[in-house]
């Protein structure tokens, strides 16, 4: 155990944690929502540090992120815990336990930053679980990637407070934000009465650091896929001024008997959120399809043909549209084996 950043002490040995949008008071012995954080005596504790459930090299697009250093492999850790218990979660066996329930691997940060190097990755991705709550493993390894020229990349639900965005923003080079729905959405499926207005403030931090942001929402037939719930990511995109990948969702954990969604509902969520005005949106979790290219945004040119989680085309002249020179917002040159 580690004891916790951003928390304030009270009488009576209680903490108040800050680190995310929860916010919560813990008497002694207590752990917050998210399970991993524990009040010892008056202490916080972070019962995760070190642990990880998953260790694996990847490409970024599976993050997912598709104007990120394309076909480039990334060293992807995992961790435990979540503070929102989603119906849906594809990997609740980490985030839905209480971290002590499961066997895990003690990795020291210096350790990542040599496989990433040695596995000549560009950089390391934080995600399975919420990398929120193991910030202060987490921001070990960013500052020694970082100083090792490496990226680093946050897949989040974005409930981080500010404060606690504070000790890890000026190491992250990019985010994959994942929005869920409206509020009723995140009340009924997620465990969690959350409003989106707070995605706004991060999407304001992330734009004055220029992080790069990609924005993600899940498709879930008959709970998501309406326009009131899907607004809210199309809105929430426009004002980042970013990508929109949209997930097709599998069966799983408490949903594991609602169906994936057909191609034609996630063709109209795609459609919508072009008739919005957004620049770039694409379909994920399908192998193959028209909507998981880039064509530019001015004269519709196929730019980048994906399959899987690779690509198979690539017509970008550097980072301009080779027929109208339009200048594609994707950083980072793509990596190809020679
Ligand atoms: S990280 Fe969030 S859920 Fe966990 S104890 Fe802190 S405020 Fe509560």
């Amino acid at each position: 155990m580690e004891e916790a950043c951003c928390y304030r002490s009270f009488k009576n040995n209680i903490v108040n944690c800050r680190l995310c949008t929860h916010y919560c008071f813990l008497k002694e012995g207590e752990r917050g929502f998210c399970k991993v954080r524990i009040n010892v005596k008056g202490k916080l504790y972070n019962t995760i540090y070190e642990k990880l459930s998953s260790f694996s090299t990847d490409y970024i697009e599976k993050t997912p992120l598709y104007h990120f250093y394309p076909n480039h492999r990334f060293i992807t850790v995992g961790s435990f815990g979540c503070n929102l218990k989603c119906a849906f979660c594809l990997t609740w066996s980490i985030t839905q336990v209480e971290p002590e329930e499961f066997r895990a691997e003690y990795i020291k940060a210096d350790k990542i930053v040599e496989a990433s190097k040695q596995l000549k990755c560009r950089g390391v991705v934080y995600t399975h679980s919420e990398p929120t709550l193991n910030i202060e493993y987490y921001a070990k390894i960013m500052e020694l990637a970082k100083g090792n020229g490496l990226l680093n990349v946050f897949a989040t639900n974005g409930l981080i407070s500010p404060e606690g965005l504070k000790t890890i923003c000026e190491y992250i080079d990019a985010v994959a934000l994942t929005v869920k729905g409206n509020q009723e959405f995140y009340s009924k499926v997620c465990g969690f009465k959350f409003n989106n207005t707070h995605l706004l403030r991060l999407i304001d931090i992330f734009k004055s650091k220029n992080t790069h942001l990609e924005l993600v929402y899940v498709i879930i037939p008959g709970f998501n896929d309406d326009e009131k719930n899907l607004s809210e990511a199309i809105h929430l995109s426009k004002k980042a001024d970013s990508p929109l990948i949209l997930l097709r969702f599998f069966p799983s954990y408490k949903m594991d008997k609602i169906d994936s969604p057909s191609e034609k509902i996630m063709e109209k969520a795609l459609n919508l959120a072009y008739s919005k005005g957004l620049k770039y949106v694409y379909l994920e979790n399908i192998f193959s399809h028209p909507g998981k290219n880039t064509y530019c945004e001015k004269c519709k040119k196929l730019l980048i043909r994906r399959e899987g989680y690779g690509i198979v085309e690539w017509h970008l002249e550097g980072n301009k549209c080779p027929r109208c020179g339009t200048i594609i917002p994707i950083r980072g040159y793509p990596y190809f084996d020679s």
